[in-house]
This record gives C-alpha cells, sequence and structure tokens, in this order.
C-alpha cells in the first residue's frame, strides 16, 4: 500500500539541530530508520521545516519545553501543522495516506513521548509541536500514528521502532 510518513526535519537533516547537538549516535540512528523506509519502495517521506530553527535560528541553544512554549513559537509551528494538513488532504485525494508522524524524542519541540519541561532531565510528554501537530490534524480529521525515534536507548529501541513501521497501513 503506498504511504506517506511525515517526519521531523533533523532526522533526514541533523545540522539543523540546537548547538551542542549533534552527535554521531544520534545520525546513526536516524540513517538506520531512513534506510529502512527508503528500502521500502511503497514508502514516501515528507521532510516537515524545523519549528526552532524558524524561530530562534542556527545558533540557538539547547533549551527546554518551557522556553519554547510561548505564542511567537506556537504560532510558527500551527503555521507548520496547517500546511502539514494541507498537503496531507492532497495527497489522500489521490488515494496516498499520510500514515504517520515520526518525531524526535526528547525534543522540547518534536517529542512524541519524550520531551524535557526542564532542561536538566527529560520527562513523559510531547513537545510543543508535537502537540499542535496532533490537535490541528485531528480538528481536520486525519488520523495519523504517532511515533518517536529513539537517539538515545533511554528513550527507546530503534528494533521496536522499525517493526512499528513496518506495521504501519
Ligand atoms: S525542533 Fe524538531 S526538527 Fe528541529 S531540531 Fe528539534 S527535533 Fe529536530
Amino acid at each position: 500500500m503506498r504511504r506517506i510518513l511525515m517526519v521531523s526535519h533533523c532526522i533526514l537533516n541533523p545540522y539543523s539541530k540546537a548547538v551542542g547537538l549533534l552527535r554521531e549516535e544520534k545520525v546513526k540512528a536516524a540513517r538506520k530508520i531512513i534506510k529502512a523506509l527508503l528500502d521500502d519502495l511503497e514508502t514516501g517521506i515528507i521532510q516537515l521545516p524545523c519549528p526552532e530553527l524558524l524561530y530562534k535560528g542556527l545558533d540557538r541553544k539547547p533549551a527546554s519545553r518551557e522556553s519554547y512554549d510561548k505564542p511567537e513559537f506556537r504560532h510558527i509551528c500551527r503555521s507548520i501543522a496547517e500546511q502539514a494538513v494541507e498537503i496531507a488532504v492532497k495527497y489522500e485525494h489521490r488515494g496516498v495516506g499520510i500514515v504517520a508522524y515520526l518525531g524526535v524524542e526528547g525534543s522540547p519541540s518534536c517529542g512524541v513521548e519524550w520531551t524535557h519541561f526542564k532542561i536538566e532531565k527529560p520527562d513523559r510528554g510531547r513537545g510543543v509541536f508535537t502537540e499542535i501537530l496532533c490537535e490541528t490534524m485531528s480538528k481536520a480529521g486525519i488520523k495519523i500514528s504517532l511515533l518517536g525515534l529513539p537517539e538515545k536507548e533511554k528513550y527507546g529501541s530503534l528494533e521496536e521502532l522499525l517493526r512499528k513501521l513496518k506495521a504501519l497501513r
């Protein structure tokens, strides 16, 4: 079945990460998942814009979810989410479903099950962008699965994510 996944920007382009967060283990984790997706000839990939980069630029330091939970940042997230919905509707009319969003665990913006409410330690919870994307998709009646890339072992296993990706319909 032809299908499309929407993925967080830095999964394909690690140079968008906040200063100091670009590490080999993270790039390797992302590449493993992307290779598996590219090997599946029926899967398309849409790279969403990076909301933090649009808000604070490339020289931003790592920051907490609290510090991103501001009206201006929410506005940027909403505008990306609305464009994502517009795109999803166009593909659905062509019979190609947007089946999932793949975020990045631990991110204050794109975390799915893990975020950082405070910078010091990770917490269970969604990032600001993920939250807004879900709300916007749901208001538009679009159902997608939410998956998070565990760039580090503490956020989960890559094998488990690969199993979930294969099972998506
Ligand atoms: S905001 Fe999202 S896309 Fe941008 S670097 Fe963070 S996790 Fe990646």
